[in-house]
C-alpha cells in the first residue's frame, strides 16, 4: 500500500508523546495531562477486531488475564481440596475451560475500556500505530493515516516481550510463550514448562489445578534464587506436594514434534534425558521491546541487553527523552512501571519527584502466595550488614486456622543495631495484600518495634506480621 501523507493536525504542538500504553505509558500520559501537559499516547496493540487495546502486556497478556485464570483455577481446586474440610461437598464438579476463558476475556476488555476512558477523560489522545523516533526528535507513527508528532518530550514506555530460546522455538500451537499459555482452549493432559520462575509457577499452577500433569524444567540448581531461602525451600516442598513436578538443574537442549506431542530433550547431572508433553510453555524471562524504536537513529543509548539507559530519574542520554517500566533497567513489574511513570511526568512538569526501587514489592500469585520487599538475609550477609529476624507461622494464626489455610509464615528482617526493617518475606494466603503494610513501614523507615507497637485487627492474617515483629525480640505472644 502506498504511504499516505501525514494528517494536518501533525503540526499541532504537543508537550509529551508517550510511546506505549502499558502501566508505564498510560499512567505517564494521565499524570502528564493532570499536570497540564498536552499529551498523546501511542500504542500498537489492537484487539481481535482491530480496535485499540491499551493496557500493554499487563492488561492484555500479563498481570490481569493470569490473575483471572489463577482465581478461576483456585476456586475449582478448592471445591475438591478446601471445601470438604468446611463440610461442603460438591459432587461431579467440572471446569468449563471455554467459559473460564470467556470470563477472563471479559475482564480484560472491560479494563481496556476503562483505560481508554481514563485517557479520554484526561484529554490524552490515544494514537493507534507503531511509533518510531527519528533523528530530529520527532515520533513517526505508522498508522492509517501516518502521523509525525513533534513533542517537547518523549517518554519511552515500550515494555518487554518474552525471551525466546533457539532450543525451543515457539510455534503458537504446541510450543507457546506466556500469552499462548493464557489462551489454551482446553487443559493439556501433559504440560511442560521451561523455566520455574514467576510465569512458570503461576501458569503452571493454573493448568495443574485444572488437571494437567505439569513438569517445570529449570536450568538453575536453586529454586527462586531472588527469594528468601526459607520461603523458597518451603514453597518448593509445598508446590511439589500440590503436583507441580519442579525439576531443578535441567538444561533443555532441544525439542521436536512427535505426532501431536513435543519431545523435550534436556541434560542434567545424570546425563541426557527426554520427556514428552502435549504443550510446552517457554517462560525463561522477558527482554526489553526496544528493537525497531529508532533509538539508534535518535541517539538514545541502550545497554548490551537492549534496555534503555537511564539515570536515577528516568532520563536517557538524550535531552527530553525519558524511559520508564520494562524497557528500562529494573524490576519488570507493573507497579514499578507505573511509579516510574508518575515520577517522570512530574519531573517533566518541573517537580522534584524521585524514582526509588528499594521498596518495590514482589509477589508470586501461587497458592500460597509469595511476597517480599527489601533484602533477604543472604543479601544482607553479602553486604556485611548485621541483622536479626523474627518469624511467625500462619499455622498459629487464628484467622488462617478459621479459613483452613495455614501454610507458610511471615518473616521480618531488621538491622541488628537500629532495628530498621530491611526486608519482609511472606509465604501464605493473601501475602500480596499483607506485604503492602511492610512496604509502607519500610517507606517510612520503620523499625520492627514500630510494627510490634502497631495495633492490628483481630482476627486477620496481617496479625502474623505483627507477631513476626514481636518475634524479632522473642516476645511473640502466640508462639
Ligand atoms: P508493557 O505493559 O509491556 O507495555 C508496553 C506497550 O508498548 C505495549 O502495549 C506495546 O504494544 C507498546 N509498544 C511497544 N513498542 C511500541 C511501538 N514501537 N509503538 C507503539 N507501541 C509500542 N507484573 C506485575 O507487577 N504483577 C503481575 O502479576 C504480573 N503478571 C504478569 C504475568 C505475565 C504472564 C506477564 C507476561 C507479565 C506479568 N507482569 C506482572 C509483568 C508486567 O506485565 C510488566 O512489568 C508491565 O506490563 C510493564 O509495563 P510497561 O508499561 O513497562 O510495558
Ligand atoms: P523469571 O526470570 O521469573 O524466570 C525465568 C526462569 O527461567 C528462571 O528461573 C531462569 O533460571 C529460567 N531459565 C532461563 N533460561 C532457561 C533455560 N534455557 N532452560 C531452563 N530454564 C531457564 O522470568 P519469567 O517467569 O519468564 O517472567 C518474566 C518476568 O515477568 C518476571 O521476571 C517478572 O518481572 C514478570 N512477571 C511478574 C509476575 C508477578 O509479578 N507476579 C508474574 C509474571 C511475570
Amino acid at each position: 500500500m502506498p504511504a499516505r501523507r501525514p494528517s494536518p493536525d501533525d503540526a499541532a504542538p504537543l508537550d509529551v508523546v508517550v510511546v506505549g500504553a502499558g502501566p508505564g505509558g498510560y499512567v505517564a500520559a494521565i499524570r502528564c495531562a493532570q499536570l497540564g501537559l498536552r499529551t498523546a499516547c501511542v500504542d500498537r496493540w489492537t484487539d481481535e477486531r482491530g480496535r485499540a487495546a491499551p493496557g500493554g502486556t499487563c492488561l492484555n497478556v500479563g498481570c490481569i488475564p493470569s490473575k483471572a485464570l489463577l482465581d478461576s483455577s483456585h476456586h475449582f481446586h478448592n471445591v475438591n481440596h478446601l471445601l470438604p474440610g468446611h463440610g461442603i461437598s460438591v459432587e461431579g464438579a467440572r471446569i468449563d475451560v471455554t467459559a473460564m476463558q470467556a470470563r477472563k476475556d471479559r475482564v480484560v476488555s472491560s479494563l481496556r475500556r476503562g483505560v481508554a476512558g481514563l485517557l479520554r477523560k484526561n484529554g490524552v489522545e490515544l494514537v493507534t500505530g507503531t511509533a518510531r523516533l527519528t533523528g530530529a526528535g520527532a515520533v513517526e507513527v505508522a498508522a492509517d493515516p501516518p502521523r509525525v508528532l513533534r513533542p517537547r518530550h518523549v517518554i519511552l514506555a515500550a515494555g518487554s516481550e518474552p525471551t525466546t530460546i533457539a532450543v525451543a522455538p515457539t510455534d503458537g500451537e504446541r510450543i507457546v510463550d506466556s500469552a499462548g499459555a493464557l489462551a489454551f482452549t482446553e487443559t493439556p493432559r501433559r504440560l511442560g514448562i521451561i523455566g520455574a520462575g514467576v510465569i512458570g509457577l503461576e501458569l503452571g499452577s493454573v493448568w495443574s489445578r485444572l488437571g494437567a500433569e505439569t513438569v517445570l524444567l529449570e536450568a538453575l540448581d536453586d529454586f527462586l534464587p531472588a527469594a528468601d531461602r526459607d520461603v523458597a525451600m518451603e514453597a518448593l516442598r509445598l508446590f511439589r506436594r500440590q503436583g507441580l513436578d519442579i525439576r531443578l538443574g535441567k538444561r533443555v537442549t532441544g525439542c521436536e514434534a512427535v505426532g501431536d506431542a513435543v519431545a523435550v530433550h534436556f541434560e542434567d547431572a545424570e546425563g541426557t534425558q527426554r520427556i514428552e508433553v502435549d504443550r510446552l510453555v517457554v517462560a525463561v524471562g522477558r527482554r526489553p521491546a526496544t528493537a525497531g524504536l529508532g533509538l539508534e537513529e535518535a541517539g538514545v543509548e541502550c545497554d548490551d541487553r537492549g534496555f534503555v539507559r537511564v539515570d536515577g530519574h528516568g532520563r536517557t542520554n538524550r535531552d527530553n527523552v525519558w524511559a520508564v517500566g520494562d524497557c528500562a533497567p529494573g524490576p519488570m513489574l507493573a507497579h514499578r512501571a507505573a511509579e516510574d511513570a508518575i515520577s517522570v511526568a512530574e519531573r517533566i512538569a518541573g517537580e522534584n519527584s524521585r524514582i526509588d526501587h528499594r521498596t518495590v514489592p514482589w509477589v508470586i500469585y501461587t497458592h500460597p502466595e509469595i511476597a517480599w520487599v527489601g533484602r533477604t538475609e543472604a543479601e544482607l550477609d553479602e553486604a556485611g550488614i548485621e541483622w536479626r529476624s523474627g518469624r511467625f507461622p500462619f499455622a498459629a494464626s487464628g484467622r488462617a486456622l478459621a479459613a483452613g489455610d495455614t501454610a507458610g509464615f511471615a518473616k521480618i528482617v531488621c538491622d541488628e543495631t537500629t532495628d530498621e526493617i530491611l526486608g519482609v518475606h511472606v509465604f501464605g494466603a493473601n501475602a500480596s495484600e499483607i506485604i503492602a503494610e511492610a512496604v509502607t513501614a519500610m517507606e517510612f523507615r520503620g523499625s520492627a518495634e514500630d510494627l510490634a507497637r502497631t495495633m492490628h485487627a483481630h482476627p486477620t492474617l496481617a496479625e502474623s506480621l505483627h507477631e513476626a515483629a514481636l518475634a524479632v525480640d522473642e516476645r511473640a505472644i502466640h508462639l
